[in-house]
């Protein structure tokens, strides 16, 4: 399994648009110790950094398909870059604009673009992931969407994928387990996602290879949210920040309780201070991994 991350970053992304933080000047002209520091992780950042929309880019070595998960409004941007093959399908994880909204990008470029997502209702919106999409793309007939029940693997591109149900308030949302059946090789994915996952998915997002884990912003930053935190450590560090997202402190500890081999946190905020933004476990994109 080769996994390229297209898209690293929140709802803005980084460098943000109209932006002038350290984080998003840093980005876009890194130091020479961040440069080496990225070359060091593969990442050419001779332009900047980036932390387009979230996006990844899954393929299965065996069978030479491809799988994206969720796609985002910088798609043709993150295509370019990285110079990849459109994908053979894609999973989306939930409605929000930074996971779905470059699906209008399937016009002229796809005969056809299997789309799956999850099949449950959501009370709050009285549709599942999988009818939103639906709905919003009901004029796209290259695109079809293909619902799935929570829980139960599902196979796609060669790979067996579970949706996982995590808890980004108030919509439903769903993480991700990628299985490569030849190889046993796993991809786990958080999702957008507070840090009060079910048991559950906790479990089935364990042991992978590489789990990729949302981590929004620091723990500090809850003072300023109107919510404030939530799920606090045993230090009283938020894991949560506000009620729909994981501070960088809870996506360590997520990641220590589910023992991948290997994590990245991503869905990180321009919020970060510049000296803490990129630290080697924070994703940037381009990075690229063999499973
Ligand atoms: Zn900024
Ligand atoms: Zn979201
Ligand atoms: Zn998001």
């Amino acid at each position: 399994m080769e996994v390229t991350l297209l898209g690293t970053g929140d709802t803005t992304g980084t460098p943000t648009v109209g932006c002038d933080c350290d984080t998003c000047e840093r980005a876009r002209d890194p130091d020479d110790r961040l440069r080496d520091a990225l070359a060091a992780r593969g990442v050419d950042a001779s332009d900047g950094v980036e932390r387009s929309r979230f996006s990844v880019y899954v393929e299965n070595e065996a069978t030479g398909e491809t799988l994206l998960v969720d796609v985002g409004p910088d798609f043709r941007h993150q295509f370019l870059r990285e110079g990849v093959a459109l994908p053979d399908a894609a999973v989306v994880t939930h409605v929000h604009f930074d996971h779905l909204d470059g699906l209008g990008n399937a016009y002229r470029l796809f005969d056809d673009l299997p789309v799956y997502a999850a099949d449950e209702t959501d009370p709050v919106t009285g549709e599942s992931v999988a009818g939103g999409i639906r709905s919003r793309y009901d004029y796209l007939d290259t695109v079809s969407v293909h619902p799935q029940t929570p829980y139960e693997p599902f196979e796609v591109a060669g790979f067996e994928v579970t949706l996982v149900p995590v808890a980004h308030p108030p919509l439903l949302c769903y993480g991700l387990r990628i299985e490569e059946p030849g190889t046993g090789a796993v991809l786990a994915i958080s999702g957008d996602t507070c840090y009060d996952v079910p048991d559950r998915s906790r479990e089935l997002l364990s042991g992978a290879d590489l789990a990729l884990v949302e981590g929004l912003i620091h723990a500090e930053a809850c003072d300023h949210h109107p919510k404030g935190g939530a799920h606090h450590d045993e230090n009283g560090v938020p894991r949560t920040f506000g009620t729909k997202h994981m501070t960088l402190e809870g996506a360590r500890d997520f990641a220590t309780g589910i023992a991948p081999d290997d994590y990245r946190i991503v869905h990180t905020a321009h919020f970060v201070p510049a000296e803490r933004a990129f630290a080697d476990d924070i994703a940037v994109d381009g990075e690229r991994f063999s499973l």
